[in-house]
C-alpha cells in the first residue's frame, strides 16, 4: 500500500510541470539559505530575520558612537492613512513590504526606487470583518515568488521580479467574519498562513499550502467544530478525539469558539516543528461560551506541529478556559539561553495576559514565568503544573472586575527583539485596564463584535488612579526574569523593537517619534520626528557596503480605532515608508496641519427614548472603530446632519466598499435613525465643551 503510494507520488512529480513556476531573477530565497540566515546579516530574508525570530541584526556600522549622525537616507509615501504594521523582507538590493489593505511594493533598499507595486483589489466589505483596522504584517519570500494574506481571507503568490499575481487561494469562508493580517511563513516548500475574526466569531485554524501551487496541503483547527458534524478530515482531527474535545462545553461551535491564530508561527528546526500562537475565545465570556467550565483547548495556547503535515507534537496553554480575549498569539522568539549552568533550548514569549514565559522547547515544559508588568489576575504562574493560579474575582461572573493587563495586552502585535549579546528581550509594553462586566443577556450577532461583556464599563473609583493608560519599553533579562531598565510612555501603544549588534534598540512610538536607544542602559542616543505614529517593526540590512535602518511609519490598529489620540494630527497623514543610514540628508515632505472638521449642526429634535436607544446601539455597534482617529469622528460627521444620506450608508451600505457595510442585518432604519440622534447629542456637547475651551484645542 505504502510503495504503491509512493510511486503515484512520483509519477505526480514526474508529470507536474509547475503551473506556478516562475524565472524570477529577485527573491531567490529557498530552505537551505533561510536555514542560514543568521549569517546573511546583509540581509533580512524572513518576518523576524531568521527562523528564530529574534530580530536582533549582528551588523555593527551604524552603533552607540555614530547612530547621532543617522538621518534620513529616502523615504516612500503609501497610500492611506490607516495602519502601517509590516516587517520589511530584503533580498539582495530589494526591499518587498505589504501597507495596509494587504497591498504590496517591491522597492530598491538602497534608493526606494519603486519597482512594483500590487494591489490584491480586496473586498471592501471585509474591513468591517477587521476588529483592528486593515493592517498587515508583512509578506514572505520563497524561490522567487512573494506570498501575501489578504484582509479578505486570500493566500496570493506574486512574482518577484513583477509583482504579477501567480496563483490566489482563498483560505477561509468569506461569508465568515474571517480576515488575514499576518505574515505568511514558508517552511519545506509551505506557506503556513491562519487568520482573524475571534472577536466576531469565527472557528481559528493554521493551513500548509504548496508553495509553488497554492495547493491546501494540511489543516489544523485550534478548536473543536459541532460535534454532530463529525471530524474536520484534517491534522487536527486525532487530537480532538483523543482529549482536546473534551475540554469544551456548551454550544461553543455556535460562536465559532475563537482561537485564530493571527499573528505569530515559527518555524524550530532543531526540533522540525512549527510553533502556533493561539488567540482568544469567541465569545471571550467563558461563561457564555463553554458553561463556565473546561480548558478550552486550545485557546491561548501555544502549539507544536508537524510542519510536513500539522500532526500534533505538544502544547501549552498560557490561560486555560480563556475568558479575558488574553492571546498566546503574540510573538514566539527562540534562543539558547544557559539556565542555572545548564545550555536550554527555549521559545520566550510576553503575551497578553502580562507574564514573560520561558518554555522548554524540546517538550513545552513551562521553565519560568514573571510577570513584565504590574498585573492582578494570578498570583503566581506554578511551574511544577505550567498553570496560572487565578486570584479571586477574576472571571467577572458575581461582579465586574477591574483587569490589568486587559485583552488590549500587556504586549500585542509589535515585535518584540532579543540581543544574545546583551541578553535582553526588548518589550513594547502597555498598561491598559478595562473593567470586564458579564454580559447577563448576551446575545449573538454574527459578523459584529461578540464578547459576552459589557466594553467600555467605567473602572470603580477606588481604582481611578490606575485606570490611566501608559506604556514601557522594557529590556527584559529572561534568565533572571526581571526588568533591566524601563522607559515609561505617556501612552500605551507604542511599535515594535530591533536590536542589533552595534548595541542598539530601536523603536518608534504613537507621538510620531522613531527613536535609538543603548541596548546596555536604555540611554536615548537618536530620535527622529516621523510626522504620524511609528508602530511597525523595525529592519536593518546592507546594501553596497552601507548599513540601512527602515521602518513602516502610519498610525491605526486597534487603538487607532478605538482611542482618541488628542496627539496628532485630525485625520492623520498618511504612512511612509521610512529608510536612515549615517550621514543621510534627506528631509521628510512636511505634514499638512490639519484642523479638526466641525461638529455635526441640526435642527432635528428626538424624544429621549430615541437618544437612549441610539446610545445603546452607539455602543454595540459604532463606537469600536469610530472613537479614534484614523475613522471619520461620527459627531463630526456632517453625514449625521442628512437622515436620508445617513440612512443610505448605515441600511444602504451605500460606502461599503471602503469598510462601512450596511448594518441592516442587526439595525432597522428607526435605531440607525436613534444613533444618528445620539450622534448629534454628542456633536452638540462637543460643539458646547469648544466654545467653553477654545484654548485646549491642542
Ligand atoms: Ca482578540
Amino acid at each position: 500500500m505504502f510503495k504503491r503510494f509512493a510511486l503515484l507520488a512520483v509519477l505526480a512529480l514526474a508529470a507536474c510541470h509547475h503551473p506556478a513556476e516562475t524565472e524570477a531573477k529577485n527573491g531567490r530565497i529557498d530552505q537551505a539559505r533561510l536555514l542560514a540566515a543568521e549569517n546573511d546579516p546583509d540581509n533580512w530574508l524572513a518576518y523576524g530575520r531568521t527562523y528564530a525570530e529574534q530580530r536582533f541584526s549582528p551588523l555593527t556600522d551604524v552603533n552607540d558612537t555614530n547612530v547621532g549622525q543617522l538621518g534620513l537616507a529616502f523615504s516612500v509615501p503609501l497610500d492611506t492613512n490607516r495602519g502601517q504594521e509590516a516587517t520589511p523582507i530584503v533580498v539582495d538590493g530589494v526591499m518587498y513590504f505589504s501597507t495596509a489593505w494587504s497591498k504590496v511594493m517591491a522597492v530598491k533598499a538602497d534608493t526606494g526606487e519603486v519597482l512594483w507595486k500590487y494591489d490584491p483589489k480586496n473586498i471592501g466589505a471585509k474591513g468591517a470583518h477587521a476588529c483592528c483596522d486593515v493592517v498587515n504584517r508583512g509578506v514572505a519570500v520563497w524561490e522567487g515568488k512573494v506570498y501575501v494574506g489578504t484582509i479578505d481571507g486570500r493566500l496570493i503568490a506574486l512574482d518577484a521580479d513583477t509583482g504579477k499575481p501567480l496563483w490566489s487561494t482563498v483560505t477561509v469562508d468569506q461569508k465568515e467574519p474571517y480576515t488575514i493580517t499576518m505574515a505568511p511563513r514558508v517552511v519545506h516548500g509551505k506557506v503556513i498562513i491562519g487568520n482573524s475574526g475571534a472577536e466576531l466569531g469565527v472557528r481559528g485554524y493554521v493551513s500548509a499550502y504548496d508553495a509553488e501551487t497554492g495547493k491546501l496541503v494540511w489543516r489544523f483547527y485550534t478548536v473543536p467544530g459541532n460535534p454532530a458534524d463529525g471530524p474536520d478530515h484534517a491534522a487536527s482531527d486525532e487530537v480532538f478525539a483523543k482529549f482536546a474535545g473534551k475540554t469544551w462545553f456548551g454550544k461553543w461551535w455556535e460562536m465559532g469558539g475563537g482561537g485564530t491564530v493571527w499573528d505569530s508561527v515559527v518555524y524550530d528546526a532543531d526540533f522540525n516543528q512549527l510553533l502556533i500562537g493561539v488567540g482568544n475565545g469567541a465569545p471571550w465570556n467563558q461563561r457564555a461560551r463553554s458553561d463556565g467550565k473546561g480548558d478550552n483547548l486550545f485557546l491561548a495556547s501555544i502549539l507544536s506541529l508537524d510542519p510536513d503535515t500539522g500532526k500534533y507534537k505538544w502544547h501549552y496553554q498560557v490561560n486555560p478556559g480563556e475568558s479575558w480575549d488574553f492571546t498566546a498569539t503574540q510573538q514566539i522568539t527562540l534562543a539558547d539561553l544557559t539556565i542555572d549552568g545548564k545550555p536550554r533550548k527555549v521559545l520566550m514569549q510576553a503575551p497578553k495576559n502580562g507574564f514573560f514565559y520561558v518554555i522548554d522547547r524540546s517538550n513545552g515544559k513551562l521553565i519560568s514565568a514573571q510577570p513584565y508588568v504590574p498585573q492582578d489576575w494570578a498570583d503566581r504562574i506554578d511551574v511544577a503544573t505550567g498553570r496560572p493560579v487565578e486570584k479571586p474575582g477574576i472571571r467577572y461572573a458575581d461582579k465586574p472586575y477591574f483587569l490589568y493587563p486587559s485583552g488590549l495586552g500587556a504586549h500585542a502585535w509589535m515585535p518584540m527583539s532579543y540581543s544574545p549579546k546583551t541578553g535582553l528581550v526588548y518589550i513594547p509594553a502597555m498598561h491598559a485596564p478595562i473593567t470586564m462586566v458579564d454580559d447577563e443577556h448576551y446575545e449573538r450577532h454574527i459578523g459584529r463584535w461578540n464578547t459576552g461583556t459589557h466594553m467600555g464599563a467605567p473602572p470603580p473609583p477606588e481604582h481611578a488612579k490606575e485606570a490611566a493608560f501608559k506604556g514601557w519599553l522594557i529590556a527584559w533579562d529572561p534568565v533572571k526574569q526581571k526588568a533591566v531598565w524601563k522607559i515609561e510612555r505617556q501612552s500605551a501603544w507604542n511599535g515594535g523593537t530591533l536590536a542589533t549588534g552595534g548595541n542598539l534598540v530601536f523603536q518608534g512610538d504613537d507621538h510620531a517619534l522613531f527613536h535609538a536607544y543603548d541596548a546596555r542602559d536604555g540611554k536615548e542616543l537618536w530620535s527622529f520626528n516621523a510626522g504620524r505614529g511609528v508602530m511597525a517593526g523595525p529592519i536593518t540590512y546592507r546594501v553596497n557596503g552601507i548599513q540601512y535602518v527602515a521602518v513602516l511609519a502610519g498610525y491605526g490598529g486597534s487603538m487607532g480605532m478605538a482611542r482618541p489620540a488628542p496627539w496628532m494630527p485630525t485625520p492623520p497623514p498618511n504612512g511612509v515608508l521610512l529608510v536612515f543610514k549615517v550621514g543621510g540628508a534627506a528631509t521628510l515632505p512636511p505634514v499638512p496641519a490639519t484642523a479638526p472638521l466641525p461638529f455635526a449642526r441640526s435642527s432635528d429634535s428626538f424624544s429621549e427614548a430615541q437618544l437612549a436607544e441610539g446610545q445603546k446601539w452607539y455602543g454595540t455597534y459604532c463606537s469600536i472603530c469610530h472613537s479614534g482617529p484614523v475613522n471619520p469622528n461620527l459627531p463630526r460627521s456632517q453625514m449625521a446632519t442628512d437622515a436620508k444620506a445617513w440612512n443610505a450608508i448605515v441600511i444602504g451600505g451605500k460606502l461599503s466598499d471602503y469598510g462601512m457595510i450596511s448594518f441592516k442585518p442587526w439595525l432597522t432604519p428607526e435605531q440607525a435613525e436613534s444613533i444618528r440622534a445620539y450622534v448629534l447629542e454628542l456633536a452638540k456637547e462637543g460643539a458646547a465643551k469648544e466654545a467653553a475651551a477654545p484654548a485646549a484645542k491642542s
